[in-house]
């Protein structure tokens, strides 16, 4: 049998510029959560819909295997619009594409599910979970909130995107931190407003504002082990009227993001951020409510699964395809959230050369068809890897 009959590739590369063509947002999935349930009920997989709205969940047990891992797979497009006119099969939506790819690793898992469900080579249980809402929506969260874990209890969870700069046969598989968690803050100084010839009879929440942003870096230059990796930045600041120049107001506000790779580190940033906003106000005299909003984990890939997926890897591309030391990235995927619940490995699948236009949210990024065979028989080694006929 060849490839193309194994896993179907002509009509999964017919399905993927379909996907590419119908772009939906997060928790928008619709017409392409309908086309995943069907895909997987053809192939004789059960099918679970609903989790997190658009989510599905397809499950295949096989044998008398105990062990129960979940393969995760996004399937939202982004609110941009596609500027590549000459693609045949480039997106029908204004405004909305598929610039990260999330067309190929819904293709991929499903290349790999309907592989599964008709050659049975392995003996436990799988969950090939469809997620919404990836880009920012909180998909993930939202499925574990809907009961994801006690409907489908685990003993570990994969995930895979694709890395545009590595070739469509190449895999980097690295253990402990891939992508950073992505958090935001706010800080409000609460001052007493009052006319700007006589500052001294109110209290200037503007000079407080300004004094927390000029130590704002300290948090990280001063406070965070220096071997650790943190960011942290302020991106918005409000407060005045540039239409009342005489005014001092009552109330400035700072808010921005904080980025780290551990939880110790993350807990650090959210205490010591709001630690410089008290301590600066309290100077002033005045007070600064603070909010840290947790967004997104980090991801941090766990030792016994990342070794388990570089096997994986390794036996789909050969050593010499397979990347272990490849550098996180400060970008966030919420499939930390599925991660910080039982061990899991987010692994790098290359997208071919990261030429002008091939970074993910471009306006002309492209999912790269090659790499589908890649990704549907590292998906398929994982699970029979995983979950062994004969332990
Ligand atoms: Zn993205
Ligand atoms: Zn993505």
């Amino acid at each position: 049998m060849t490839d193309n009959d194994v896993y179907e590739l002509d009509r999964m590369v017919r399905l993927r510029h379909d996907l590419h063509r119908y772009p939906e947002l997060g928790f928008e999935e619709v017409r392409t959560s309908a086309i995943v349930a069907a895909e997987l009920a053809e192939a004789g997989i059960v099918v679970d819909r609903g989790l997190g709205g658009t989510g599905v969940v397809g499950t295949l047990r096989v044998g008398e295997g105990g062990r129960r891992i979940a393969l995760r797979a996004d399937m939202d497009a982004l609110a941009m619009p596609e500027l590549d006119e000459t693609r045949p099969y480039r997106s029908t939506v204004p405004g909305k594409m598929h610039a990260c790819g999330h067309d190929g690793h819904t293709v991929m898992l499903l290349a790999a599910a309907r592989h599964l469900a008709r050659s049975r080579t392995f003996s436990g249980t799988v969950h090939f979970v469809f997620q919404p809402a990836e880009e920012g929506r909180g998909g993930a969260k939202r499925m574990i909130e809907d009961g994801f874990f006690d409907r489908f209890p685990l003993d570990a969870v994969y995930g895979l995107h694709n890395m545009p700069g590595l070739d469509p046969d190449q895999i980097a598989v690295v253990a402990g931190p891939q992508l950073a968690s992505s958090d935001s803050w706010t800080a409000t100084f609460n001052g007493v407003g009052t006319h700007g010839a006589k500052p001294h009879l109110g209290r200037d929440a503007i000079t407080a504002a300004a004094q927390f942003l000029s130590v704002l870096h300290t948090v990280v230059a001063r406070r965070i082990d220096p071997l650790e990796p943190a960011v942290v930045s302020a991106c918005a600041l409000e407060g005045g009227n540039f239409a009342a120049l005489n005014v001092i107001p009552d109330v400035v506000r700072v808010g921005g993001t904080a980025r780290a790779y551990s939880a110790l580190v993350r807990d650090q940033l959210e205490h010591e951020i709001g630690q410089l906003a008290d301590g600066i106000a309290k100077t002033f005299g005045i007070i600064a409510e603070y909010q840290f909003i947790r967004r997104i984990p980090p991801v941090i890939n766990h030792a016994d699964a990342a070794a388990r997926a570089l096997r994986a890897a390794i036996d789909v591309v050969g050593q010499s395809r397979v990347i272990t030391d490849f550098p996180p990235s400060t970008a966030g995927d919420d499939f930390a959230f599925f991660g910080a619940e039982v061990p899991g490995a987010y692994v790098w699948l290359g997208n071919g050369p990261a030429t002008e236009g091939a970074l993910h949210h471009n306006g002309r990024y492209d999912f790269c068809d090659r790499a589908i065979l890649t990704g549907a028989r590292y998906w398929t080694a994982l699970v029979e890897g995983e979950l062994p006929v004969s332990p």
